[in-house]
């Protein structure tokens, strides 16, 4: 038997069962239930109480202070960074290795993202490239410290929970720290994941969750941005309404806002979905125990782990390939594919996307690596 069928074989073993897709959401009845509910108080759009109950629900889960509900991860990254200061021509420090939406989301703000290199360790931006990368470009200026190559200001910081593995936030944060630049978390794949007992998306001054149809947690399509800082989440929920004042019955905007709430109708789905997430995420911990235990002994690579002190959602497991066996990774993709068993690749990394080529960027040779071993196992949840 060839490795790339020989491989096949054992992830159909360890996930039990011969076609299945990269990840599916598990609704039961709860879910219908509660979306139901909604439909009958006829309040399915931005004002009702399901968002308010999400959002309660939220704060109870991660331990954030407050949590803002948007239609969007991306909607609630972009917001974030706007609320931390990025503006028009700032740089904002982000992995390459990433999902596009974070730099996306650098670039509706007007800015540019900044490339730095992920860790073996955590799939996560990497302390030690984010520090020799601002020692090499970074100035002390008035407003921060900004780019001595490029001269913009580096306007903030994106770290990203890769396949909700907690990324070495301290880590960073300590680099950050010495150059007074703000960190906003993408915290879409981490619902359910800790780092040291605290919950992901908590750490730096927001973080962003993801609720869209393929994560641990759905609401059809969502996003909640989470903060401590209620001045920072009270300007969110305004800019996130169209900016419109309280008012009985006048339009008044005293800005250029966005429609960025969430629905109720996609809160009350959200509500059932987040009494499930240990569930879940056990659910999730036993299949990383089959794929150990079918893959273990496969000899071309290993199944990724949590990173030490951390607790991972395991929202996507994640199969690595030996250095030498990287040639096996299309042949196994195109594979699977043509025989009904989803796998993918990494993100193609974005200084490698066109839109994002001129930018600038670290030295990138993880992220390089990872982009040729990384090949991500059916992983869906099942609820017995
Ligand atoms: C899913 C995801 C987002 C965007 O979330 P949406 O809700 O789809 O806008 C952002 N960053 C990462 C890393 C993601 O995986």
């Amino acid at each position: 038997m060839s490795p790339s069928t020989e491989f096949l074989l054992r992830v159909r073993e360890a996930f039990g069962s011969a076609t299945a897709p990269l990840h599916e959401p598990v609704i039961g009845s709860l879910e219908r239930q509660t979306v139901d509910q909604c439909l009958q108080t006829g309040f399915v759009s931005s004002v009702g109480s399901f968002v308010v109950e999400f959002e309660n629900a939220l704060t109870e889960v991660t331990g954030a202070r407050h949590a803002v509900a948007m239609s969007s991860g991306t909607a609630a990254l972009h917001l974030g960074l706007l609320l931390v200061g990025v503006q028009p021509s700032d740089e904002v420090l982000i992995p390459s290795a990433t999902f596009v939406a974070t730099a996306n989301a650098v670039t509706y703000c007007g800015a540019t993202p900044s490339f730095v290199d992920v860790e073996w360790a955590t799939l996560g931006m990497a302390p030690e490239s984010l520090l020799e990368w601002l020692e090499r470009i970074a100035v002390a200026g008035e407003s921060g410290p900004y780019n001595r190559i490029t001269g913009n200001r580096i306007a903030a910081c994106v770290p990203m929970h890769t396949f909700g593995h907690p990324a070495d936030i301290e880590g960073i944060r300590q680099v950050l720290d010495r150059w007074g630049i703000p960190m906003v978390e993408d915290a879409a794949e981490a619902l359910g994941s800790l780092r040291a007992q605290r919950h992901c998306g908590t750490f730096g001054q927001a973080g962003a969750l993801s609720f869209n149809g393929n994560k641990i947690v759905t609401t059809g399509g969502g996003g909640a941005l989470l903060t401590d800082d209620e001045d920072l989440a009270s300007r969110a929920r305004h800019l996130s309404t169209t900016a419109k004042i309280a008012h009985p019955w006048e339009y008044i905007h005293d800005q250029i806002g966005f429609n960025y709430r969430m629905p109720n109708l996609n809160a009350a789905l959200g509500c059932a979905q987040l009494q499930r997430l240990e569930e879940m995420v056990a659910s999730k911990r036993r299949l990383l125990e089959a794929y150990q235990d079918r893959l273990g002994g496969c000899g071309i690579g290993q199944i990724f782990s949590e990173p030490a002190h951390c607790r991972s959602n395991y929202w996507l497991q994640t199969f690595i390939l030996d250095e030498g066996f990287e040639n096996l990774r299309d042949e196994i993709l195109t594979h699977a594919s043509d025989t009904g068993l989803q796998l993918r690749p990494l993100w193609r990394p974005l200084h490698m996307l066109k839109p994002y080529s001129a930018a600038p960027s670290a030295a990138l040779p993880v992220t390089e690596q990872l982009s040729r071993r990384v090949i991500n196992l059916p992983s869906s949840a099942s609820i017995s």
